[in-house]
């Protein structure tokens, strides 16, 4: 498994299939060269800076809301199965949406949870995930200090930033929420950053430059 941040909300996860998460690419100064051929595109809400999908041959699963040529749509609460990859979309908390929504992924083994754009009161615990992609950028999402509260509810493995420094309403450190995660994770007794070997998604990281930079951490259950 290999996971790639690719700016924004947008997330792409390799394991055989390809699967693109809110694909922002054109237009978007902070995304990289993206050459990807998607097997699977999620898209969470109609908004362009999460629903760049037109230019791709794959499959889009999105809410009724959007329109693309080739779509599935999904509605709250539906599970969808591809070939292997376990699709299901949940609600978020996103007032500028007409219906806004996010995912829980189960692909090779692993359990991902993008959040979509939402604030605290939409974050809910669905139990075991091992990766959540949490935005910080406050404005149309939560904030730092809000997404730190949202590990609470939902206790990730590992936390990522992300919708943040794509625009000046939205600008975010991921080092401040890297060390406030970090810090809130040691107090529970089971953490162990040692276990972070043990997962075995490769995450890549990009150094480049802060804003393309991934942050995870170890955050275990307590
Ligand atoms: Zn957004």
């Amino acid at each position: 498994m290999r996971l790639t941040y690719l700016s924004h909300a947008c997330f792409e996860l390799r394991n055989g299939q390809i699967i693109l998460i809110d694909p922002y690419l054109s237009g978007n100064k902070l995304a990289p060269n993206y050459e990807g051929k998607p097997d699977l595109i999620l898209v969470t809400h109609e908004h362009s800076d999460h629903a760049d999908a037109s230019g791709f041959n794959a499959m889009v699963i999105a809410p009724a809301t959007c329109k693309f040529s080739k779509m599935l749509a999904m509605k709250v609460g539906d599970v969808k199965n591809f070939n292997g990859i376990t699709i299901q979309m949940v609600g978020a908390s996103h007032r500028q949406s007409k219906y806004a929504t996010r995912y829980l992924i189960t692909y090779g083994g692993k359990r991902f949870y993008h959040t979509g754009d939402t604030y605290l009161d939409g974050i809910k615990n669905y139990g075991n995930i091992d990766i959540m992609f949490v935005p910080i950028g406050g404005h149309y999402t939560m904030n730092i200090n809000e997404a730190i509260k949202s590990l609470d509810v939902v206790k990730p493995r590992i936390a990522t930033p992300m919708h943040y420094n794509t625009f000046s309403e939205i600008k975010a450190n991921p080092k401040e929420f890297q060390a406030k995660a970090e810090n809130k994770a040691s107090r529970y007794n089971s953490w162990n950053p040692a276990n972070l070997s043990m997962f075995e998604t490769k995450i890549r990281h990009y150094e480049l430059c802060s804003t393309r930079l991934i942050i995870t951490l170890k955050f275990i259950n307590a």
